[in-house]
């Protein structure tokens, strides 16, 4: 079976052609949003590239950033006119295939479950460390989703109380630490403190760039990145204790600095474990990286037809 998936984005979208038994993506396009353009030209040209690509699909599946309940988006936090749009509806308009909608911290757990690290199991916790920090959990199985649909928000658990302030307006979020996001920005907070850090001979200063530091043995970026993993090693141990995953995988571009982040953090996750857990699930990084977003946006139809 062929499913197109569209990763769906505030700046680019890419829709792929999947082959849904080997998980190769066949053929695939990347296009700017251009969100200004809003919602009905927008799905008109993320539709043409759906049409273009489509060769015997059988459905469509869309990451899309957001709350998303039943195919419409409720509200994206980069698409600032998209209040209760209809995108699934729109794009089976517009496709003739039946097409299904989830958030994309949602499709890349069902992702991961279909095609990567989660293959074979039940339970397990996904994060995405990008521009925010995105969860989501399968439990028993089934994506969890809460009384509204809009659960599993696992960036804004608290873990520092009096932390740095998050977008959600509390303060001490897993994402206000951990995302790309607010390491850049901790690292421009302490520059007259560590003037000579590596990380201000670079000349765009990205996570990548503090965690290469790190690596090095650079003050600051050693600072930002141990920050970083305690404030993870909580909130998995946390997520642990609630919900005896698996497996907890971790993508986004800050889990490309690989064992430098994962090693350290495997051990401070044991250090906040109770007993009984220790042991009982693995923590990993996603495997699918640059395909992460359209094999998950695919899983979320095949998700929805496997019902
Ligand atoms: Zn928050």
């Amino acid at each position: 079976m062929r499913i197109v998936g569209v990763d769906f984005g505030g700046t680019t979208f890419t829709v792929g052609l999947v082959d849904a038994e080997s998980g190769e993506i066949l053929r695939e396009e990347q296009h700017e949003t251009r969100a200004w353009e809003g919602f009905e030209k927008i799905t008109s040209r993320v539709a043409e590239v759906v049409n273009f690509i489509k060769e015997d699909a059988e459905a469509v599946g869309i990451g899309s950033p957001g709350s998303i309940l039943n195919g419409v988006v409720k509200f994206s936090p980069n698409l600032p006119d998209w209040r209760d749009v209809p995108l699934a509806d729109r794009v089976r308009e517009l496709t003739d295939l039946p097409t299904f909608v989830e958030n994309d911290a949602n499709a890349f757990v069902l992702g991961e479950k279909w095609f990567g690290a989660g293959k074979g199991y039940d339970h397990i916790v996904a994060l995405t460390l990008g521009t925010g920090v995105g969860g989501g959990v399968i439990t028993h199985g089934i994506l969890l989703k809460g009384y509204l649909g809009i659960g599993a928000e696992l960036g804004h658990v608290i873990v520092e109380p009096n932390g740095p302030k998050c977008g959600c307006g509390n303060y001490g979020c897993l994402e206000a630490i951990a995302s790309a996001t607010a390491m850049v920005r901790m690292a421009k907070e302490l520059k007259d403190e560590f003037p000579n850090s590596e990380i201000f001979k670079s000349n765009e200063i990205s996570a990548r760039v503090i965690m290469d530091a790190a690596r090095d043995g650079d003050e600051l970026g050693r600072k930002i990145r141990d920050r970083a993993i305690d404030a993870l090693a909580r909130a998995i141990a946390g997520f642990a204790h609630i919900f005896n995953p698996q497996i907890v995988i971790l993508g986004g571009g800050v889990s490309r600095a690989g064992d430098v982040l994962l090693k350290p953090l495997r051990k401070k996750v044991k250090g906040y474990l109770m007993p009984s857990f220790i042991n009982t699930f693995e923590v990993v990084i996603s495997p699918l990286l640059d395909k992460a977003g359209v094999l998950g946006a695919a899983s979320v139809a095949l998700e929805n037809l496997r019902r």
